[in-house]
């Protein structure tokens, strides 16, 4: 299952896509009196209640003519309005961690910074140059877990219980704040930094999420060709070591971490420039793509 939130007709709804179209769950729920929270997060929370509301509308004869062709309707984020920061984990690729410094920035802990909820964008948005206070714009492309279950202190062993999909995020990085401030979160907070999206895949389509092929091109050249197999910390050690003491919410977001060829690694370095179109494909997740503007 696929799910959206998108905008018909300037109304906001939760939609399940099914190939080229996408079922609005929001106005059949309406009309069909199913209790059905309006935002994606909050539907995330109740778990498997959400689910099972989710194969009873769609099973409705009404279904049909609540069915729109997924390019009569503008996509934004899956969570478009996270309730915290995106969590987002740091030099989680060996070959990332070298092209960002040496041997040494392979990080021994997990690493994590946030990117504040006003920087997310949905699939196609555009993102702004910022070009009044960075000259360094760069791209990562990575998979983000959602998660589906509140929990703290959560398990290694626990740990897939608590998550409910995956999308992608690009952590747009401002590199030049990122390293003149002592913590990253301005170089990666910028309005439209956080693009995110096309759309969320339950847990359930995706059953091997450590063994994703992930590739971003830019204007159409591949820069990056990974994989989540190379993940340095697996999804059950971030999950454990992020929920330790702190209490990871339904709806929480985790970006993985990005592997090799980002802009700031190529020799010379590349930074992104109005007009550039960035495209992250994650096999089994989908293709979310983005444009910088002035
Ligand atoms: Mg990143």
């Amino acid at each position: 299952m696929k799910f959206v939130t998108a905008i018909r007709n300037e109304q906001h709804f939760i939609g399940l896509v099914k190939e080229d179209q996408v079922i609005d769950l929001s106005s059949l729920a309406s009309i069909k009196n199913v209790d059905l929270p309006a935002t994606l997060r909050e539907a995330i929370s109740l778990g498997d209640v959400f689910l099972g509301r989710t194969e009873k509308l769609v099973s409705m004869e009404e279904a049909v003519k609540h069915t729109y062709l997924l390019s009569d309707i503008k996509l934004l984020a899956p969570i478009p309005r996270p309730s915290k920061n995106v969590f987002c984990i740091g030099k989680n690729y060996r070959d990332h961690a070298i092209e960002m410094g040496s041997e040494a920035d392979i990080p021994e802990d997990i690493m994590v910074f946030s990117k504040v909820p006003t920087s997310v964008i949905g699939h196609d948005e555009v993102i702004p140059s910022h070009s009044s206070i960075t000259a360094q714009l760069d791209y990562e492309g990575e998979l983000a877990i959602i998660i589906g279950k509140t929990g703290t202190g959560i398990t290694k062993e626990d740990a897939m219980n608590h998550v409910f999909g995956y999308t992608i995020i690009n952590d747009i990085t401002a590199r030049d704040l990122q390293q003149r401030h002592k913590q990253f979160l301005l170089g990666k907070s910028l309005n439209g930094t956080c693009p995110m999206g096309p759309w969320i895949v339950h847990h359930s389509a995706v059953p091997n999420p450590e063994n994703l092929s992930i590739v971003t091109k830019v204007n159409g050249e591949v820069r990056q060709n990974g994989n989540t197999s190379d993940f340095i910390f697996d999804i059950p050690t971030m999950i454990e070591e992020l929920s330790k003491g702190m209490t990871l919410e339904a709806g929480d977001i985790i970006a993985t971490g990005t592997p090799a060829g980002v802009g700031k690694g190529m020799k010379p370095p590349v930074f992104l420039k109005v007009g550039d179109s960035i495209e992250i494909t994650i096999e089994g997740i989908g293709t979310l793509r983005n444009e910088i503007v002035e």
